[in-house]
């Protein structure tokens, strides 16, 4: 293929750019600009293709990141490796002939190292979820990275089946169904420690093969401390005196990704280490496992068994209790019962503002005066990525930055915008902070609500108490140097 070639692109906003010479497709691509996944055609054919099948146009971010890091040995860690193993097995597929037999063991230790090695690159470069997923030609291999998702590389199609069934065989699924959706999990010893790390698969039949996520719930459990999850310290302290209560209700909001689980695992530890006692979890699925606590995990699609085993865990004799997520009548109704009754009740409820809580609970069918009387702390969280201490550029914050953030009086106030070094993999940001608005139900609010306070007035009590909101503890977080302001208009498209 010439390099003047001529090609037009789509990158997923309706538009069609080009055409443009493959050259500067090329450095697009390097630049991260343009997607193994963005469409492409040449600008003399009628036909679309993905960016990935152009040679020069595979390049992704992550192939971009320079020197591979060598080891003791002379060989080739991370990315390195994994490319050469792709390399290797690609190589092997092509000539199908004699001397079959032995490659065939020979791919498959090669097929082994190359699933081992894509779990390596995930955990060290922090991924949440590995995506292998199948496209006509080649199969595309995509990491989470704090929410952001991210190509790492492109695999023939050819061994799409192979890697995807060592997974399964790693996770004891059916690796003869192919049609069907299936889950399982497993555990592998990843990182410089080895360190074991637990992970959920899941696969999903597509028209062009078996879609695969493989979730890393390798959140280390004894990062799981409230003092990590980034509240200010005021919001800390209150947080934590809840957390010793002997009964209530303390309820997380945020949509999904918002870090609740994460918090709320925060919180069971936080209470087990400071006052222990019995423990019981209901969640779907579990997501970290912690030492002294009965954990359940429960489908909630199996309706049935899921209202049984809420029955009865109270049954159990818990002192705290932990419920993934109050979704429904039966849950909520669970919840407070326990509450009510002696425990203390930690859960998470998909509503945007730590004000809606109440009213989302009144919805689902309680009384006004069931929830004023057991629900104790709402929390509203999101997430917000922390930019790279050692590469973000100082700058002052602009008038009408500070207008927009709700603090006028911080114009001119040294803000970071994300820069790009080897630590954070160029990208900028590294990990996620919380952003958190704490709304403590006291008497006064809980009269309210037992005399039909709505949502918005809720709202407006707690602002007339100064309680700070999310927007106030974004605005603190981007004054502190914590995350960008694009991070917090980004996080704040609430
Ligand atoms: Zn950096």
């Amino acid at each position: 293929m010439l390099d003047t070639d001529q090609w037009y692109f789509e990158i997923g906003d309706g538009q069609t750019y080009g055409p443009f010479p493959l050259d500067k497709l090329r450095k697009w691509a390097a630049a991260g600009n343009l997607m193994p996944t963005h469409r492409v055609r040449r600008a003399d054919s009628s036909e679309w293709t993905i960016a990935a099948y152009v040679p020069g146009l595979e390049l992704t971010t992550a192939d971009t990141v320079p020197a591979p890091v060598v080891d003791d040995d002379g060989e080739e860690v991370s990315r390195g490796k994994l490319g050469a193993l792709v390399q290797a097995l690609s190589r092997k597929r092509k000539p199908a002939g004699h001397g079959k037999a032995a490659s065939a063991d020979h791919q498959e230790s090669d097929i082994i190292a190359l699933c081992d090695e894509l779990l390596e690159v995930a955990y060290q470069r922090g991924a949440s979820d590995l995506h292998i997923d199948p496209e006509e030609n080649i199969t595309l291999i995509q990491l989470r990275v704090d929410g952001v998702l991210e190509p790492l590389r492109k695999l023939p199609k050819s061994i799409h089946a192979a890697v995807v069934s060592r997974y399964k065989v790693l996770s004891k699924m059916d690796i003869a169904e192919r049609r069907m959706a299936q889950d399982g999990r497993f555990f592998h010893c990843l990182g410089p420690q080895q360190r074991r790390v637990h992970i959920r698969a899941a696969i999903l039949p597509t028209t062009h093969g078996e879609r695969l996520t493989l979730r890393l719930l390798a959140v280390e459990t004894e990062l799981l401390t409230l003092n990590r999850l980034g509240m200010s310290e005021p919001a800390l302290r209150t947080f934590a005196a809840y957390t010793a209560q002997k009964q209530g209700m303390i309820l997380l909001s945020g949509p999904t990704g918002s870090g609740k689980s994460t918090t709320l695992y925060a919180a069971l530890r936080h209470r087990l280490a400071n006052h222990p006692g019995r423990f019981i979890t209901v969640e779907e699925p579990v997501e970290f496992d912690i030492v002294g606590v009965a954990q359940i995990e429960v489908d909630t699609a199996d309706k049935v068994r899921f209202d049984t085993v809420l029955r009865n865990i109270l049954r159990s004799d818990p002192d705290v209790i932990m419920i993934g997520e109050i979704r429904d009548f039966a849950s909520a109704d669970v919840a407070i019962k326990a509450a009510l009754t002696g425990h203390l009740v930690f859960s998470s409820i998909h509503t945007n503002s730590a004000a809606g809580v109440v009213t989302r609970l009144i919805d689902m069918g309680l009384e006004p005066f069931q929830v004023a009387a057991t629900v104790r702390l709402c929390v509203a969280q999101r997430l917000a990525r922390r930019l790279c201490i050692e590469c973000r550029r100082p700058r002052p914050l602009s008038a009408a930055e500070a207008a927009a953030v709700g603090r006028p009086d911080a114009a001119g106030t040294t803000v970071y915008d994300p820069g790009g070094c080897e630590q954070c993999n160029r990208r900028g940001y590294k990990g996620r902070i919380g952003l958190f608005e704490l709304l403590p139900i006291d008497e006064d609010l809980a009269r309210r609500i037992v005399d039909g306070a709505n949502e918005a007035d809720i709202a407006r009590r707690a602002r007339e108490r100064k309680i700070p909101g999310l927007r106030d503890d974004a605005a603190s977080k981007l004054l502190d140097g914590a995350t960008s302001f694009d991070e917090i208009v980004a996080v704040s498209a609430w």
